[in-house]
């Protein structure tokens, strides 16, 4: 199996919002900011070949379609998915599976794009599963008004329409080398995937650790929906970690791609730090 981190782009996000509760006199210690609060988040994803042959991405980045509406997150940087693949040998028609952890716009906007000719929305993995938990999917399409902002029907509504999506009620493996866990708190059932490597198994924990900064269960984002809930799956998600020696991927940490976590009496801290752009 290859797996290969792909940065899609980077944008702003208010850091009282990232890190809740948190004091800035606290978090700014651990994550930097610039003069107006900002924070860089990085929109990282994975390409994996596995050894079964399959083509898999996890998570897309926001793409390119509603840049003016985002215009507040100051996206930048932002690289066409379909290119990056190409650079790496695999064409978007080759990608057999796309997981998206959950349905927020900076995770699957590329899902579909605008076609230049056409004006017409098409999918940018036109023969791939679309992988989703049932739970999201429910929280896609019938949102609570706090949530609807960061869903958006035109990325995900074609994959539905052409019965390329897959919705997962429960832990399911879909090849020996991929399962996916799921993990409520940011939002429901969002996909947590394992990936099996020769040494190690690698966690994406999206948007239930999403820097390196908040492995603390008790830094918990504004952003995330349920946060007594994130307290719990994120222990869930960090016992398991420690005990079992993952490397965790953290998709929108600028700084910090991957760790190992270590458990020091009742809290988790990075252990490992990995920056490296490709693994096996
Ligand atoms: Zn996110």
């Amino acid at each position: 199996m290859e797996i290969v981190l792909i940065d899609t782009g980077f944008f702003y996000a208010d850091g009282g919002a990232m890190f809740g509760a948190i004091p800035k006199s606290s978090w700014s210690k651990r994550y930097p900011s610039n003069e107006a609060n900002g924070c860089v988040l990085a929109m990282r994803t994975v390409l994996i070949k596995t050894s079964c042959g399959r083509i898999v991405l996890i998570d897309t980045g926001a793409g390119n379609k509603h840049l003016k509406l985002l215009s507040y997150y100051k996206f930048y940087g932002l690289c066409d998915l379909g290119e990056e693949l190409r650079k790496r040998g695999v064409s978007p028609e080759d990608v057999t599976d796309v997981i998206l952890t959950h349905l927020h716009f900076d995770h699957c906007g590329y899902v579909t794009v605008i076609d230049k000719e056409t004006g017409q929305l098409t999918l940018s993995f036109p023969n791939a599963k679309h992988w989703v938990s049932e739970a999201q999917w429910q929280r896609f399409t019938h949102p609570h008004p706090l949530e609807k902002a960061s869903f958006m029907p035109e990325n995900m509504n074609p994959a539905y329409e052409s019965g390329l999506l897959k919705q997962i009620k429960e832990e399911t493996q879909i090849c020996p080398e991929i399962s996916l866990k799921l993990y409520d708190g940011h939002t429901q059932g969002q996909i947590a995937p394992y990936l099996k490597g020769e040494e190690n198994t690698y966690v994406f924990a999206g948007d239930v650790i999403p820097l390196a900064a908040s492995v603390s269960p008790h830094w918990i984002s504004a952003y995330d929906t349920n946060p007594m809930q994130s307290f719990d799956e994120k222990t869930r998600m960090l016992e398991e970690a420690a005990k079992e020696k993952q490397v965790l991927f953290f998709c929108h940490d600028a700084y910090t791609f991957c760790a190992t976590i270590k458990k020091i009496g009742a809290f988790f801290k990075t252990d490992e730090v990995f920056n490296l752009k490709e693994y096996k």
